[in-house]
């Protein structure tokens, strides 16, 4: 039994499975491994969530952040949230037991913030976290949630082009979708998700996926109402067997004039600094370059006005050339607008290489430009490269003489380092 067993009442924490896109961001931040799933659900088992809130902060559609105040001896179970299709009614509890304060919460849905404190180290950063939980001071304040389940945006698929060469097993569409006159706003590092049609084994609907926008602010085109995103065909699962990955294929297949389901934008950490003279260090693999072409575009149209003098540095990540998303584009950017880092694991007669190698042997000028305080780190792509990233941050700053704790912890506080990986 958990501590709240002392009181007749708890506030008990609860995922809506009606919002959740089933991201895995909250199993994933929960500092004591209180949130776990089955093919349903994700839910929080209430014998050991301490109501720390970590993991409210980062949930992109808010389906993290309910609480219902119940007898402590009824306090619904694991196996009962795995099964819901809906949150439950709250229940009505005897007067005398009743926690005023908890009571006033739970109507808004909102969970009282008291604890926070007890879990935060500096400025708000749980110590358990890679990245920063706040964005950049200068970035612009982001609109998120503005579609949700219940106000879904239709949006219509203007071009699906491949970015990778046909012949290569890595099939990654780039897709441009219209919002006509519907109003979209979108920032760079922001995403949206998309609900595919047709339900699951059970009869539910299929939950919305996640992706990342791959345009800068002001559209795919510019002025127009529009953005892109970067979509990997899911073929195998993460072991390699033969799956059909329901989402991604829907999309990768979509036609032009085809409408979709939107709901979004989400995110607001991830987001650029908004300043025409800071750096932007992009670590990426594979759809994880998304975001940091969103991010390169906006650098590239403000230059074309002079409004950005910053330094890019890009280490980006893939088998080959030819499977690398937006190599041809990309190779085209002038070397003085951008310093690229091609990392190549499988390349012909070449010895494999990844994108924590390229950082080591860049680190002279990593090292030089996290000097400059304006500097902002970005990483996307596969959940596994994030140790490898830090590990290789880690040694380039020790290489400097700077102690790796302390300087992780201001790139923390101070909204400098930043992680998407899925
Ligand atoms: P599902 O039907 O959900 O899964 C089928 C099987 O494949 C499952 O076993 C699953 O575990 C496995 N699987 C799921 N994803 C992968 C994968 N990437 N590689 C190997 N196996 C997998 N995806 C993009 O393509 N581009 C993006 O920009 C992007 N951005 C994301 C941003 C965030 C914040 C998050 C959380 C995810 C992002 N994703 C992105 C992943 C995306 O949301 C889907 O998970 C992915 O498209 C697979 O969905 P699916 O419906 O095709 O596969």
């Amino acid at each position: 039994m958990t501590a709240a067993t002392a009181t007749p009442v708890m506030k008990q924490h609860l995922i809506d499975p009606e919002i959740c896109i089933r991201c895995n961001t909250c199993e994933e931040t929960c500092p004591i491994d209180a949130i776990t799933h089955d093919a349903n659900n994700y839910v929080v088992d209430p014998e050991i969530c301490n109501s720390c809130m970590a993991c409210v902060p980062p949930c992109p559609t808010g389906a993290i952040d309910n609480w219902l105040q119940v007898l402590t001896s009824e306090a619904y179970s694991k196996d009962e949230q795995f099964s819901w299709d809906v949150l439950p009614e709250a229940k009505e509890l005897p007067a005398e037991l009743i926690d005023t304060d908890v009571a006033a919460e739970t109507e808004t849905g909102r969970a009282p913030v008291s604890g926070e404190d007890d879990t935060e180290s500096l400025e708000g950063v749980p110590s358990t976290e890679a990245g920063a939980r706040i964005p950049p001071w200068s970035a612009v304040h982001p609109y998120v949630n503005l579609y949700t389940h219940k106000n879904v945006a239709t949006a219509t698929v203007v071009g699906n082009y491949r970015v990778t060469d046909e012949d290569t097993e890595s099939d990654i569409h780039h897709i441009v979708l219209d919002f006509g006159t519907l109003p979209f706003p979108v920032l760079e590092g922001q995403s949206i998700a998309i609900f595919p049609p047709g339900t699951d084994a059970n009869g539910r609907a299929y939950h919305a996926r996640q992706y990342s926008i791959a345009s800068p602010r002001d559209g795919e085109r510019p002025k127009y109402n529009n953005l892109s995103i970067t979509v990997k065909r899911v073929t195998t699962d993460y072991d390699g067997n033969p799956v059909n990955g329901v989402c991604s294929n829907y999309l990768c297949d979509l036609q032009k004039n085809d409408t979709v389901k939107v709901i979004g934008p989400f995110g607001n950490t991830f987001l650029m600094p908004n300043l025409a003279h800071a750096n932007i260090i992009m670590i990426c693999t594979g759809t994880g370059s998304a975001p940091m072409r969103a991010m390169t575009e906006r650098c590239r149209r403000l230059t074309k006005n002079r409004e950005y003098n910053g330094k890019l540095m890009l280490f980006f990540g893939a088998r080959t050339e030819r499977e690398l998303p937006y190599f041809g584009p990309l190779m085209n950017l002038p070397k003085d607008f951008i310093d690229i880092n091609l990392a190549l694991s499988r390349a012909p007669e070449q010895p494999k290489r990844y994108v924590q190698d390229l950082i080591r042997e860049r680190a002279a000028d990593v090292l030089n430009l996290l000097d400059d305080a304006e500097t902002y780190i970005y990483v996307c792509g596969l959940k596994g490269m994030e140790v490898g990233v830090i590990e290789a941050l880690q040694e380039v700053v020790s290489s400097g003489g700077k102690h790796w704790p302390d300087v992780h912890a201001q790139l923390k506080a101070q909204g400098r380092l930043h992680f998407e990986t899925y």
